[in-house]
């Protein structure tokens, strides 16, 4: 493979770092989650990197996910977080994986396979207690009973999610955990004990610990992203991703010329253009035309036309020197400047999440760890 002008580095020594550093706000287990790919940052080097720091159980989303991780670490407990097919049944206890389950028909799907393989299904169960995405609710608890009593059958966990601990303001996320509370207290009084309950989320780490219990699903933070701008900004904790390209070529506008399609900028004054090889099928979104910074000699500098599929134009005007193949920081640091996901999430509208998932398969991730170098 040829070397890209455009590239994404993974620092797994801040990877681990913020591991650890999160690890002091809990007691509990820590399932590190990696849905979606690590979101972004690439799950079997994050797997591989957090199995030497300790971790022992990982969450994702989808069995799929689930299958190439446990293909690479047959040993490593995986648990698919979100909703499987009854048809995923026979693969889900052939390999192991913990599925969640929130619905009768899928746990006897899940028991019969079992059965027919001779072993016994692993599960957790999930309650909604005020996400309203998945979840046995409270008038579901016969359901929950009922499955405890199907052949094969270990009922390992039982979890909840919050809709809110990302705000300063827990009482909506206090009374989804007095929920949780009551459907396991009931279930205890009927004669099924579950070993491990987990609800906190990266917000709730950082700032709800009451929520901890035996287990906590640890995602954005531990990619050193702040949950959201209300909590999580003074943890301590560094971007692992950055998200770099080359300058492709450099040249001069004059005065009422124009850049990109639909001729949204004309430059009031002769300009200095720089064009930057990513574009929006790199995961760099058109919404920024016009709008969205990158840094280069450590100096920010602005986005100007629109965003194509491939290529990208900044103004340079007031940088002087910038060269072809010079390197610009889309993400991440350059000298005293700093670009975080937060920010360009701010700049899309959206949440840092959407913006390092959003980062697309074609920009290689490249791995920097500092204990190697
Ligand atoms: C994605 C996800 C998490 C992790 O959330 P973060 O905010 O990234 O820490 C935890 N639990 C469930 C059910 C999820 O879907």
């Amino acid at each position: 493979m040829g070397r890209r002008s455009v590239w994404a580095e993974v620092n797994l020594q801040t990877l681990r770092e913020n591991y650890f550093k999160l690890q002091t706000y809990t007691q509990s287990e820590i399932m590190p989650i990696v849905k979606a790919d690590a979101y972004g940052h690439g799950a079997i080097p994050v797997v591989k990197t957090l199995i030497a720091c300790g971790a022992q159980r990982f969450g994702v989303a989808l069995l799929q996910e689930a299958l190439e991780i446990k293909e690479v670490f047959p040993e490593v407990t995986v648990m698919v977080i979100g909703a499987t097919e009854v048809e995923d049944s026979d693969r889900l206890i052939k390999e192991g994986i913990i599925p969640t389950v929130f619905r009768l028909t899928q746990a006897k799907a899940l028991s019969e396979a079992a059965v027919r393989q001779k072993r016994t299904a692993r599960l957790h169960i999930k309650v909604d207690t005020g996400m309203g995405r998945i979840g046995f609710r409270k008038a579901d608890i016969p359901a929950i009973l009922e499955i405890a009593k199907l052949p094969n059958i270990f009922i390992e966990g039982i979890f909840t999610h919050f809709a809110t601990s990302d705000q300063r303001d827990l009482s909506f996320a206090r009374g989804q955990l007095k929920c949780f509370q009551g459907i396991y207290d009931e279930l205890q009084k009927a004669g099924l004990i579950i070993p491990i309950r987990h609800a906190a989320n990266s917000a709730a780490i950082i700032q709800f610990p009451e929520s901890h219990f035996e287990l906590v699903r640890l995602g954005i933070s531990l990619y050193g992203l702040t949950p959201s701008s209300q909590i999580g900004g003074n943890v301590g904790l560094k971007p692992v991703m950055s998200w770099k390209a080359k300058v492709s070529h450099v040249k001069t506008i004059g005065t009422g010329e124009t850049v990109s399609y639909g001729r949204t900028f004309q430059a009031a004054y002769p300009t200095q253009v720089a064009t930057v090889p990513v574009g929006y099928a790199d995961g760099l979104r058109r919404v920024l035309s016009n709008h969205g910074e990158m840094l280069i000699h450590g100096r920010r500098s602005t986005i100007i036309g629109r965003v194509c599929m491939d290529q990208t134009m900044l103004e340079v005007t007031k940088i002087p020197g910038v060269n072809v193949g010079d390197i610009v920081t889309i993400l991440g640091k350059d000298g005293d400047e700093l670009l975080t996901a937060s920010e360009m999430a701010d700049w899309m509208g959206t949440i840092s999440y959407e913006v390092v998932c959003g980062i697309s398969k074609r920009v290689p991730r490249v791995y920097i760890d500092s204990n190697e170098a």
